[in-house]
């Protein structure tokens, strides 16, 4: 808990952040020095509009429209070709939901969906198309997805995720908290977020104090993409959750463009240990409408791992997985 008067009624300076990110087209293009008049982007209004926060776009190269953090938030035209086997909900995740926003898919741990919100809307994103407002586990569903996680005695590691859960406030995250406290066989409390990455001022104070409080082992999982995304206020906000007792992981996604040269993954792998981080997952990515143009094709994977294993140390090769609707567990796609 969080003592009354350490409360302050200001606006955390991270929230001030968020509701500064770039939102236009127009903007970010102009902050990067790129004529957007050459540029085949678009520039209208979309149901995943483009979002990014300025320290973010601060670490892209100014007038390469083909920097790769750049690449991973810009509309492209590419995204409105349809693909036949590119859906809305490629994981069937709709059907793994036994309460709206709480997805029982794999033994032993479950995961929340907590809010739609994030800080940065990827395009290759899997949840661009997920029904957030419906499953909320933290609006109508709260008391039966609780009731649904002490009942399941089995489930031994609760994985908050979203959108992302650290776009939430303080305030919901402490009340949650409190709740899973009392439910004992949850030993492990895992977080999936890009916020340290792309918004590093999340990691205050008092997110901390909370990490550090909490009775289960908390694991932080953070999702990036390119050594690029890491700069020194990335680091510190790693090192900071380090301290507060988190074991840190981090996801990428395998995206065309962005990551698929075997010098950037290996540059990758060795900027996430300087910062304290080892790598997990390497993601082939889902196949989400819209994303077809970050595909890369599991044979070319195949040599980008081949290529990692012999540059780098074993703890430094992430596993190469695809998410399969009906496997229990992320379907390894390599060796
Ligand atoms: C990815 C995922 C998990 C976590 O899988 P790990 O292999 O433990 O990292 C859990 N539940 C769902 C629904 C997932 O998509
Ligand atoms: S931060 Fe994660 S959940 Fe949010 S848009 Fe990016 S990939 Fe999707």
């Amino acid at each position: 808990m969080i003592p009354r008067m350490e409360k302050s009624r200001h606006t955390p300076a991270w929230q001030t952040e968020l509701m500064q990110a770039v939102g236009s087209v127009d903007e970010l293009l102009r902050l990067l020095r790129i004529d957007a008049g050459k540029s085949a982007v678009r520039r209208f209004s979309h149901n995943f509009p483009l979002r990014v926060p300025r320290g973010f776009v601060a670490r892209m190269e100014p007038g390469n429209i083909h920097d790769p953090l750049l690449r991973q938030v810009l509309p492209l035209p590419e995204e409105n070709r349809q693909h036949s086997d590119f859906l809305p909900d490629p994981l069937r995740e709709a059907d793994a939901m036994p309460v709206p926003g709480l997805l029982h898919k794999y033994p032993g741990r479950a995961l929340l969906t907590l809010t739609g919100a994030c800080a940065i809307h990827c395009r290759y994103c899997f949840r661009r198309h997920f029904p957030y407002a419906a499953a909320n586990p933290l609006t109508g569903n709260h008391a039966r997805a609780l009731g649904y996680l002490a009942a399941h005695t089995g489930i031994r590691e609760l994985i908050l995720s979203g959108g992302d859960p650290l776009a939430l406030p303080d305030t919901r995250l402490e009340a949650l908290a409190q709740e899973l406290a009392e439910i004992p066989h949850l030993q492990t409390l895992r977080l999936h977020t890009r916020l340290p990455i792309v918004l590093p001022e999340r990691i205050d104070n008092r997110l901390l104090a909370w990490l550090g409080e909490q009775p289960q082992r908390v694991v932080v999982v953070i999702h990036c993409n390119h050594p690029n995304e890491i700069d020194a206020s990335v680091v510190a906000a790693l090192h900071k959750l380090a301290q507060a007792g988190a074991l840190l992981l981090n996801q990428s996604v395998l995206l065309k463009g962005v990551n698929d040269e075997a010098d950037t993954l290996v540059s990758l792998s060795e900027a996430l240990l300087a910062a304290g981080v080892l790598p997990y997952y390497l993601h082939q990515l889902d196949r989400v409408q819209g994303a077809a143009h970050f595909e890369v094709s599991d044979r070319a994977a195949h040599a980008l791992m081949d290529s990692l294993h012999s540059a780098l140390p074993g703890y430094l090769v992430p596993r190469l997985v695809r998410e399969v609707p009906d496997f229990p567990g992320k379907y390894p796609l390599w060796p």
